[in-house]
């Protein structure tokens, strides 16, 4: 089996990368770095399995030889990242899902889109099931990532009705663990950051919003089980288990045994102010359930920050 990962050198993306080669898959990762980094998959470069392509499929792509599957997660994909890069943005979204889809049609590839919890914009439905059509603000601050991905939907569904692509949609939610940037700007990192460094936490409003945090191998495990599968519509995948960001600033606190003060921000455009994945779907169809709990993923994820720190 050959692979290609785009995003590969991403955060999720090289998780992807080390689990298809563990699979026995030759990988073939690609990434024009906008927002990966080379130091995620530098490990790899080693294994003669692996292969790394520098390229931005929002530019058309041929690639010798056979792809058995294609994994589509190029994207910035923390909301700094999409405001720094707004045009990347929307242009990975739409022309690069059409490249990559183009590309499966050409090798016969079993295809999966990342996409997004960002789908259900601020929702009005909670938990959110992959039923609910979302809230979202087109024109918003947010827009030219989750009207990307919505695009990205629509656009892979075309490509299984219309040409038979056997394709797969994974609604990412909130996802964390190492190799995540210290400087994304998400909540994550921020805020262990700032524990880490003896700082104040930024908590954006008064931290009544709610997210749910996944560990990123469970998520891993996810994705593989959809893609093996014959399900073609959209599956969320993330852990229910909900919290307050001020009651998550709290854990961190005290998972980094600081004394640090908390500083409220205020709360950007659109912040949606819940967010919990229904599992239902996943549950059943995959059997999958996340297995790290917040508590365990997080000590880990601390560490992984405390290297990065250390290093300066
Ligand atoms: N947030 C925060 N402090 C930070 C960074 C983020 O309070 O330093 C909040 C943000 O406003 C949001 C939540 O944490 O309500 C999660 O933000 P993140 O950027 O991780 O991703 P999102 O889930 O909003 O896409």
């Amino acid at each position: 089996m050959r692979t290609l990962i785009t995003g590969g050198a991403g955060f999720i993306g090289s998780h992807l990368c080390e689990r298809f080669l563990a699979e026995g898959h030759e990988v073939v990762c690609m990434d024009n770095f906008i927002t990966g980094n080379p130091v995620n998959i530098e490990h790899l470069q080693a294994n003669p399995k692996f292969s790394f392509l520098r390229h931005n499929i929002s530019n058309h792509i041929e690639i010798d030889g056979p792809i058995d599957c294609i994994l589509h997660f190029a994207s910035p994909a923390s909301p700094v990242d999409y405001l720094r890069h707004p045009i990347a943005t929307l242009k990975v979204g739409s022309l690069g899902t059409h490249n990559s889809l183009g590309l499966a049609k050409a090798k016969g590839s079993r295809y999966l889109l990342a996409s997004t919890s960002e789908v259900y914009g601020d929702p009005e439905r909670h938990p959110q099931r992959e039923d609910y059509w979302g809230n979202v603000n087109p024109i918003g601050i947010r827009g030219v990532y989750d009207e990307a991905k919505r695009f990205a939907e629509a656009m892979t569904m075309a490509y299984h009705r219309t040409h038979g692509l056997n394709t797969h949609i994974v609604r990412i939610f909130n996802t964390y663990g190492p190799r995540m940037r210290l400087d994304d700007g998400r909540v994550v990192p921020n805020l262990m950051g700032q524990a880490l460094r003896g700082e104040p936490l930024t908590v954006y409003g008064d931290g009544s919003q709610t997210r749910s945090f996944c560990f990123v191998s469970d998520l891993v495990d996810g994705i593989f089980r959809l893609l093996m599968s014959e399900f073609h519509e959209p599956v969320n995948l993330g852990n229910p288990n909900e919290v307050s960001i001020l009651d998550f600033a709290k854990e961190i606190v005290a998972l980094s045994a600081g004394k640090n003060a908390i500083e409220f921000r205020p709360l950007p455009q659109d912040d949606p102010k819940v967010r919990k994945p229904d599992i239902g779907r996943a549950r059943s169809l995959l059997s999958w359930e996340p297995k790290v709990d917040r508590k365990e993923g997080m000590r880990r994820t601390m560490e992984y920050f405390r290297g990065l720190v250390m290093k300066g």
